[in-house]
């Protein structure tokens, strides 16, 4: 059971906290679109079709930028190369992209959840984070995925912000919360080097938001979403039971996928390792040298590195690592330092062991990325 994931480098304007690949500029549109077909055909008959593709991801970048014809070629060319059995097709949509018509014409396509950058419904926030979107046309594209009945959809938002108040989440999480969404997002805002507010802040012309404030703000997130039956079951993500994002999840347990386009990673398994890759960042390079040289970075990954992953990402989630699993697949057991660290941080109520998983509790999901480095640190 296979994902893919295609990235659309294109957008209309650079959001102040963004670090993905993607370009302002429009016109390698169709050029990209030709390489991108290429880089997708050249993995017909190969070993990498040989399992059923079980979901699709298109993100970016913004594919709600692409019109109908070039995402059915896109549709087309998967189809000629992959064998879809998806139970998800997730497509990101900018809010000022969404129209009744272009639902519809996606939902003819496949796409069966659509992912929403709403971020904020605060246009002093909106304008902060140099959005293409105002709260007006997040509000109406909400509304119309609501009265299209599109099968599911989830929403983003970013939290921390500085100058936002905890009035001003709780707003956003109860407007948001209005249109009863399957599943919502919510991300810290995060301080990139390189981005337009990594710049900002470097200049001391914007004061990050500090991390009481941000906690503050995630415990909010977590009060008001489990209040209304959207519930926690990874970091970042929050669901209604039975709608968590296949695609994403399939990242977590190391299932295999493929990523197209530039920047795209991919990940598949070998015999007693893994092999995971990552396209060059470049749209030039990708189109002029795409499928054959478009690989940047190519890793091979021991059984060892592998379940320290699997152990990093797996304690991100609600559902934790069964001890099992990280015995039968990565050949791992924890040593003597890291089962005394566990009891130690069980008796702290940071983390359980329940049914044959290890689990953070909602306290240690607060520092996972501690917890997990301590814990890494102490194997043989
Ligand atoms: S629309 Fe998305 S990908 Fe594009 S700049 Fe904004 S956050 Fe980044």
């Amino acid at each position: 059971m296979a994902g893919l994931y295609i990235h659309i480098p294109f957008c209309k304007q650079a959001c102040s906290y963004c670090d993905f690949y993607f370009l302002t500029r429009q016109q390698l549109r169709e050029p990209f679109l030709e390489a991108l077909s290429e880089e997708i055909y050249s993995y017909k008959e190969t070993r990498y079709t040989s399992e059923p593709v079980t979901s699709i991801y298109l993100g970016g970048g913004t594919p709600s930028l692409l019109n109908e014809s070039q995402l059915s070629g896109i549709f087309k060319v998967l189809h000629d190369v992959f064998d879809l059995q998806p139970v998800e097709v997730t497509m990101e949509l900018n809010p000022d992209d969404v129209t009744a018509e272009y639902l519809s014409m996606i939902r003819s396509l496949g796409v069966d959840r659509a992912s929403m950058g709403v971020q904020s419904f605060h246009e002093e926030i909106l304008s902060f984070m140099h959005r293409a979107h105002s709260r007006d046309e997040a509000l109406a594209a909400l509304e119309l995925l609501r009265k299209t009945d599109f099968p599911s959809f989830t929403a983003d938002l970013i939290y921390g912000n500085p100058g936002q108040t905890l009035q001003m989440l709780e707003a956003d999480l109860l407007q948001l919360l209005q249109f009863n969404p399957p599943h919502i997002s919510a991300y810290s805002l995060t301080v990139e080097p390189k981005t337009r507010l990594g710049k900002q802040v470097d200049l001391g012309r914007i004061k990050p938001t500090d991390d009481e404030e941000v906690a503050a703000h995630f415990d909010l997130v977590q009060t008001v979403l489990s209040d209304a039956g959207i519930l926690q079951y990874e970091v970042s993500n929050f669901s209604k039971p039975g709608k968590e994002a296949v695609h994403n999840s399939n990242y977590w347990t190391h299932q295999n996928y493929l990523g197209f386009g530039p920047s795209a990673h991919s990940f598949w398994w070998g015999e007693n390792e893994a092999k995971r890759w990552k396209n060059r960042p470049d749209i030039k390079h990708y189109i002029d040298k795409a499928p054959k040289e478009s690989v940047e970075e190519l890793e091979l990954l021991d059984m060892k590195t592998l379940a320290e992953e699997r152990i990093m990402l797996g304690l991100r989630t609600v559902k934790g690592i069964s001890a099992e699993d990280l015995k039968q697949k990565y050949n791992f057991q924890f040593s003597e330092k890291q089962k005394n660290w566990i009891e130690l941080q069980s008796e702290k109520k940071m983390l359980r062991f329940e049914n044959g998983h290890l689990k953070l509790t909602p306290a240690g999901l607060k520092i996972s990325d501690l917890l997990v480095v301590d814990l890494l640190s102490r194997g043989s």
